[in-house]
């Protein structure tokens, strides 16, 4: 038996101090009282207790993280960017394990726990990106957990091939399916759901679709995953990664299209990268939409920014939905934490005795200070075990 005992630290959700016993990997007490007579102790008075971060959406296989740097090479547009990864990846050993682990390593250090990553499946690349993130996420099993989204990145219906691939990901065990602008890049979007929710079904398997289709166009495409979520009953395990459409919207629309998400159990998550529109966080959540944020790329043929930080990315999506207020950049927390964990569908996550102990302790009063200043993490602990 191991036991911990973070001593004086206010976990995030209570009003005051209360001593956290960590045992055996699952926390077995909150608050003064627990027999702690065996445990380690560590005196994190007056820092902040959160759960494992959660990293909702990013590209291991695309980075370029722990090399040299490589000046960005892509015009600006979102097809010059694809043809730029086509173009560049194997010249430039895309993709390394190494960087993967380099990555991780890094994404660790700041207290994230869990990942969800999309990884590029087409007949160029096979699966190799697959094997690259499944070797890296092997070696560092006890420091945080990886899931995969088998991701058409270069097209499904519009790249033959891929369609089968990413099927063979998901018997290899990959986690979720991916797709990719329904409308805008794979033309036909009621086909592109047909294969994508057909998978979904057949293996188990989570969705999370990339949607950066703006517009009525995106708005309507929302609707019909919603659509065929409802119809699916897969409501719990749909995410829509971006939906830039919707933080386009008036608020009437958004508040209609939150509601329509919300019954059916589509989850959004957004990066809030650059000047891209980001979704309505305060409308989602009030109408009970699960928020899950991620860097999106990190260092690659995409763009060169992303540290791998999940505050300092929770203090992009606060800043970026003009959040001042505590009550509301604690939303950004919440998107980075448990919104994170339900969309990637986590058992046992949280701060309740019989949680899962992973967590991390930031030098910080609350949560909107940790996602404004974003402070060097002071104990990160992955079920149970300081790391
Ligand atoms: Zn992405």
């Amino acid at each position: 038996m191991t036991e911990v005992l973070l001593r004086g630290g206010r976990p995030w959700g209570l009003e005051g101090p209360a001593d956290v016993l960590v045992r055996d990997g699952v926390i077995a007490g909150v608050g003064a009282g627990a027999d702690a007579s065996r445990a380690r102790v560590v005196d994190v008075s007056g820092q902040l207790v959160l759960p494992g971060l959660v990293e909702a959406h990013c590209h291991l296989d695309k980075t370029l993280y722990g090399g040299p740097w490589i000046p960005h090479s892509a015009d600006d547009t979102l097809a010059g960017r694809m043809s730029n990864d086509l173009g560049r990846r194997a010249e430039l050993g895309v993709p390394s394990v190494e960087r993967v682990i380099a990555l991780l390593e890094r994404m660790s250090a700041f207290g994230t726990t869990h990942v969800r990553t999309h990884t590029d499946v087409d007949p160029a690349v096979g699966l190799r990106g697959v094997e690259a993130v499944r070797q890296a996420a092997e070696t560092l099993s006890g420091r945080l957990s990886v899931t995969q989204v088998a991701f058409p990145q270069h097209g499904l219906l519009t790249n033959p091939g891929t369609a089968d691939l990413l099927e063979e990901a998901l018997k290899s065990g990959v986690e979720a399916i991916g797709g990719l602008d329904p409308a805008g890049i794979d033309r036909d979007p009621v086909r592109h759901l047909d294969a994508v929710f057909e998978l979904a079904e057949a293996y188990g398997a989570h969705i999370d679709i990339h949607l950066h289709d703006g517009g009525s166009l995106g708005m309507w495409e929302l609707e019909l995953i919603a659509e065929r979520t409802a119809v699916t009953g897969l409501g719990g395990r749909v995410t829509v990664s971006h939906a830039y459409a919707m933080g386009q919207a008036d608020e009437a629309r958004q508040s209609r299209l939150a509601e329509k998400l919300a019954a059916a159990g589509v989850a959004i998550a957004t990066a809030a990268v650059y000047s891209f529109p980001v979704p309505a966080v305060k409308v989602l959540r009030a109408a009970g939409v699960t928020v899950a944020c991620g860097h999106d790329g990190i260092r690659d043929l995409w763009g060169p920014y992303g540290s791998g930080d999940m505050l300092e990315r929770a203090m992009h999506l606060a800043y970026r939905s003009t959040f001042r207020r505590d009550e509301d950049i604690e939303l950004a927390l919440e998107a980075a934490t448990y919104g994170g964990a339900r969309a990637l569908g986590l058992s046992g996550y949280g701060l309740a005795v019989g949680d899962r102990a992973d967590l991390v302790v930031v030098p910080a009063g609350g949560a909107a200070e940790a996602v404004v200043v974003h402070p060097p993490r002071t104990l990160v602990m992955k079920e149970g075990v300081i790391l």
